[in-house]
């Protein structure tokens, strides 16, 4: 199936992620926000893509319009799902709440599935994959399939070529990982060489800014990236 694209912006609350706006014009940080809005960005500050996976499959899987429609609770730009279909939920001008020091200046994009960290080394005793999967996990790590990896790529290039279009000069990529401690896997070792590295980088010209990191995050680690720095935890 050709990845198909799904508008659900008409269908957005225009008030999701209400922010208190100073007298600058830029969002205050607090946490108590009454009669706040979503805070709209100016093109020129938004530099790149923040990519990561939702650490989970969607359901209900029999209803796919209703399975769909969750992308509207999901605080990103756009969510692709595993089946082909990638569905954006707010505009691309929002500052969305999806990845901490990197809300500003991205647009966020999630992976739907549960991928582990790391790929498994069948060469260790270890599972690594099912050692870093997303606070322990539970079940077995989702396949990256051909129909998602298909879709992923698309939603990547969708982002990328939208953003540009409204003046977004849109250079670079990272993952959650780097502004945040607790997500070690978001997106994974598989996501980062398969999306990012062969097809954001070679295909689309996005620069993978490995070494950057905010707050508590992690660089991007040498086992996803021979440019990237240090171990995986
Ligand atoms: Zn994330």
């Amino acid at each position: 199936m050709i990845p198909s694209f799904l508008n659900l912006v008409p269908d957005q609350d225009p008030k999701i992620f209400p922010r208190k706006i100073g007298a600058d014009g830029k969002p205050v940080n607090t946490s108590k926000v009454v009669g706040g809005r979503t805070f709209v960005r100016k093109p020129e500050d938004i530099t790149g893509i923040g990519i990561h996976q939702t650490a989970c499959v969607f359901g209900p899987l029999d209803d796919p319009q209703k399975r769909h429609r969750r992308a509207l609770k999901v605080p990103a730009h756009v969510l692709a799902f595993r089946d082909g279909v990638y569905a954006q939920s707010a505009p691309l001008l929002w500052e969305l709440y999806h990845g901490n020091a990197l809300n500003p200046f991205t647009l966020g994009l999630e992976l739907e599935g549960q991928y582990p960290g790391l790929l498994d080394d069948p060469s260790t005793p270890v599972r690594e994959d099912e050692k870093t999967f997303w606070k322990g996990g539970s079940g077995k790590p989702t396949p990256l399939d051909a129909q998602a990896l298909a879709t992923f790529r698309v939603a990547l290039a969708f982002l990328v070529e939208e953003g540009r279009k409204l003046g977004c000069p849109i250079k670079y990529i990272w993952a959650h990982r780097q502004a945040n401690g607790t997500r070690d896997s978001d997106p994974g070792q598989e996501i980062w060489q398969r999306v990012v590295i062969e097809f954001g980088e070679r295909s689309l010209g996005l620069e993978a800014r490995c070494a950057d990191t905010w707050r508590d995050g992690r660089p991007i680690p040498k086992a996803w990236d021979p440019r990237g720095f240090g171990s995986y935890r």
